[in-house]
């Protein structure tokens, strides 16, 4: 029997203001203070203290709520959600039950260049807990620290509807729901700093089935790709048990990374477990339409309307133009290189798809290729606009091959030089001097006899090699069309 997966993600993400949600605390640099240095009687849960509603963190979850299509709410509150445990100060969080911020909206991702509509169920304001850092001592005691630097930063909950079908499905809606909140400047978006987390819900049923399976709740994911495999890994082990005749059982588990596998953690806890209530201190949010209006009319460009510009005004792909647009800072790095070759006078006669094109294949090729090879980021790089404009142009005015402009642009990639500086310094420039050329042709003639013979037998790979072999003495320098036609002549008149 086949069977199908059904997912919904519930994704936490911290806000960007300057102070935390309920006090004016710094919100911004809290993790890189010294522990517990960013607190107040109100984030320590003094009693008899009175929160004060953060409105930069409304306006914030009511424009992520238009970016995702949402109705927002004209009457909204806030709840305590009651739990025991350590990482909370007041043993409650103030949270959104039943009337959240923002409901029923969409998102659409791509897959394998299909567009899917993922319904959002809801969007709704928390504050952060505490962080605790387990530890053990020497004699093997085991104890916790809490930092209540955390505590009370702005939160974000993003509720998914039952809509996504594989881990695919799961990552590609992550990563488009990352490259909004960086578009809007809400979210830093880093699951590996934690400012973005996320848990799955998931459950198999038998291909054809309408009726959802039993669900389980992954939590312990900090990477797009720990989501992935955390999700794969729990389909098969659902799909294994139902095809064993046994049943899901219904609870939270945690994603062993090191491991690569998912173990229980505790059983599901239901709304009642947290007798919720609406918070007394604080008054209800009633966005006024008109401000609502006015947020709307401030959204930046989203990266879909951004790809389709792309695409239109760039004659790029609809693949290149997703990736390019998948990270706001890419996306702003291309469009202001693709500015600055307008600025060229030997680069602003060559048509604006071609500079694009051209541009778009250096970012998402060989930059993205040293990216993965070396783990730094194109910040970190220190390479600028300026740096691909300069390598587009020695291409262009035949200073630089295009293997040798691969090398410059590893040299550039590895250092932050510029591509002219490197050229500079390295001697790197194309060999156009035919008679500087004919003795390196006539060397490698004498050395290849096999190759000659081949070539005059009318084998066409012969000559291909040959210019290959021109190339290595010459560190990629020669002039490949040039060498083709010497190569030819010699070959020819040897023949004659
Ligand atoms: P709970 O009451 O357990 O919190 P919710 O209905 O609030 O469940 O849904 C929480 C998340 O679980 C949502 O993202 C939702 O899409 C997802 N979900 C609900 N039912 C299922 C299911 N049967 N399989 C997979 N995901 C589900
Ligand atoms: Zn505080
Ligand atoms: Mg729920």
């Amino acid at each position: 029997m086949e069977y199908e997966a059904v997912i919904g993600l519930e994704v936490h993400s911290q806000l960007l203001t300057r102070s935390k949600m309920f006090c004016r605390c710094a919100a911004l640099d809290y993790a890189r203070a010294e522990p517990n240095t960013r607190v107040c009687p109100v984030c320590l849960g003094m009693p008899g203290v009175l929160p004060v509603i953060n409105r930069r963190a409304v306006e914030y979850t009511i424009m992520t709520g238009l970016a995702l299509n949402c109705e927002i709410a004209r009457f909204s509150k806030f709840d305590r959600k009651n739990y025991m445990y350590p990482d909370l100060m007041k043993n409650y969080q103030i949270s959104q039950y039943d009337l959240p911020l923002c409901r029923n909206g969409w998102l659409n991702i791509e897959v394998n260049g299909e567009v899917k509509r993922v319904g959002i169920i809801r969007v709704h304001l928390e504050e952060d807990t505490a962080r605790l850092l387990h530890r053990t001592d020497p004699s093997g005691e085991t104890y916790s620290l809490v930092d209540v630097n955390r505590s009370g930063v702005p939160l974000l909950e993003i509720v998914t509807a039952p809509d996504l079908r594989s881990p695919e499905e799961a990552r590609a809606f992550l990563v488009k729901l990352r490259t909004i909140l960086q578009y809007l400047g809400v979210s830093s978006g880093s699951m590996e700093e934690g400012s973005l987390r996320c848990d799955a819900n998931v459950s198999v049923r038998p291909a054809g089935e309408t009726k959802f399976g039993t669900k389980v709740e992954i939590k312990n994911m900090n990477s797009f790709r720990s989501v992935y495999r955390a999700l794969a890994y729990e389909i098969e082990r659902q799909v294994n048990l139902l095809k064993a005749g046994q049943q899901v059982v219904q609870e939270t588990r945690g994603w062993l990374e090191d491991k690569g596998i998912t173990v229980p953690q505790r059983t599901k806890e239901y709304a009642h477990d947290y007798r919720y209530f609406p918070e007394p201190d604080l008054p209800p949010l009633t966005p006024d339409p008109e401000w609502v209006e006015s947020l709307r009319r401030q959204l930046p460009e989203l990266p879909d309307a951004r790809r389709d510009r792309f695409m239109a005004e760039y004659g790029l792909g609809r693949y290149d133009a997703n990736l390019l647009t998948e990270e706001k800072a890419l996306a702003d790095f291309f469009e202001e290189a693709v500015r600055l070759t307008g600025t060229r006078p030997g680069l602003s006669r060559i048509p604006l798809p071609q500079r694009a094109k051209s541009l778009a294949n250096w970012l998402l090729n060989e930059t993205r290729g040293l990216m993965e090879a070396t783990g730094r980021t194109l910040a970190e790089t220190g390479l600028r606009p300026e740096h691909y404009v300069e390598l587009i142009e020695l291409l262009e005015d035949g200073t630089l091959s295009s293997r040798l402009a691969k090398q410059v642009f590893e040299e550039a990639f590895r250092t932050g030089k510029l591509p002219r500086q490197v050229v500079a310094e390295q001697g790197l420039v194309r060999i156009t001097d035919a008679d500087q050329l004919l003795g390196i042709i006539d060397r490698v003639i004498a050395e290849n006899p096999a190759a000659v013979a081949d070539y005059q037998k009318g084998k066409a790979q012969a000559l291909t090699f040959l210019v290959g072999q021109v190339m290595k003495a010459t560190r990629g320098k020669a002039d490949p069309a040039l060498t083709n036609r010497l190569l030819k002549e010699r070959l020819e008149a040897g023949s004659g």
